[in-house]
């Protein structure tokens, strides 16, 4: 009798096949791993649903077309690709992530023009940014030193693995005692964290920075819920001592939606709770799940 494989932890296509996550391997030469030299995208399924799938495989496309990355792939077969996933794993909350390497050149090449560009996906149990106290009570973040990469070094606004500023800040972070961290740049405004990106409540207005991050998905639809919501948002520089000032911090990810930010280096914001706005976006977020504008079911029969 032979057993059928595990696709309960999630599931990968690599090489044009479906396999466990667990045994899910790409090829040590692959620029993706020796250099970074990759693009992603993340999307969420939740309650058996994409959201909002349209926008990250357009964001896929604009991240691989300014990286010169070709997954060789459209976006219905890419769909077809991430739909196999989850429905293979059968989660009905699932974080999806596409992605495209540089591949390898043939050996003796050192041209990235020659590499032949690989595509990888897969599905896995729903990725949350904060655990279930966190986003009851609010996270502590702590605002690093460490400058986030110059937008005329790496283009932020395509997404990449060029994580390493962002993973030294969050370890210092999390030496500390915070939870998560925040990023400046070389004027020293805030910019975004490790996979999210960031806005404050000041004088009745949301604040968040318009450039140097990446244009999250999630942060559009807080732009978005702002605007249905008749709340004003204010889209420029976003020094820290503002950010220390503001009434509400809150979070914006696919891993999670809005997360309440109680605490900036150890100081305590607004009230210490997670403000009125920030709670109304919050409730928005998880309400426009059951928008058909936004919600794309998966057939998991098919
Ligand atoms: C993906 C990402 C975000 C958040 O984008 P969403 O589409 O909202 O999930 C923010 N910053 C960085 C660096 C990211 O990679």
């Amino acid at each position: 009798m032979s057993s059928e494989p595990d696709y309960s932890h999630g599931v990968a296509y690599v090489a044009g096949r479906y396999v466990p996550i667990a045994e899910a391997a790409i090829p040590i030469t692959d620029w993706g791993f020796l250099r970074s030299d990759a693009t992603y995208d993340v999307v969420t399924v939740w309650d058996g649903a994409y959201f909002r799938l349209d926008a990250h495989l357009e964001r896929f496309e604009r991240s691989c077309r300014r990286w010169r990355l070709d997954p060789g792939l459209d976006r219905a077969q890419i769909t077809d690709i991430l739909s196999r996933c989850v429905r293979l794993s059968g989660l009905r909350a699932s974080y999806v992530e596409m992605i495209c390497t540089r591949g390898q050149p043939p050996w003796g090449s050192r041209d990235p023009r020659q590499a032949v560009n690989r595509f990888y996906a897969f599905a896995v149990p729903f990725v949350w940014l904060a655990n279930e106290q966190q986003r009851a009570q609010g996270l502590h973040v702590m605002i690093s030193d460490v400058q986030r990469i110059s937008p005329r070094s790496v283009d932020p606004t395509a997404k990449n693995y060029h994580w390493n500023d962002l993973t030294m800040g969050l370890l210092g972070a999390l030496d500390a005692g915070a939870d998560s961290v925040l990023l400046v740049d070389g004027q020293g405004h805030v910019v975004e964290g490790p996979g999210f990106n960031v806005f404050g409540v000041v004088n009745g207005r949301i604040v968040t920075p318009g450039e140097g991050m990446l244009e999250g998905i999630s942060r559009r639809t807080v732009i978005e819920m702002a605007a249905s919501l008749g709340l004003e948002v204010a889209i420029g520089p976003v020094p820290v001592p503002t950010l220390r000032g503001a009434a509400e911090v809150f979070l914006s990810t696919s891993g999670g939606g809005v997360l309440p930010v109680t605490r900036l280096d150890g100081q305590v914001i607004g009230d210490g709770r997670p403000g009125p706005i920030t709670t109304r976006l919050v409730q928005t977020y998880w309400a426009w799940h059951k928008d058909p504008a936004y919600r794309l079911a998966i057939d998991y029969a098919a």
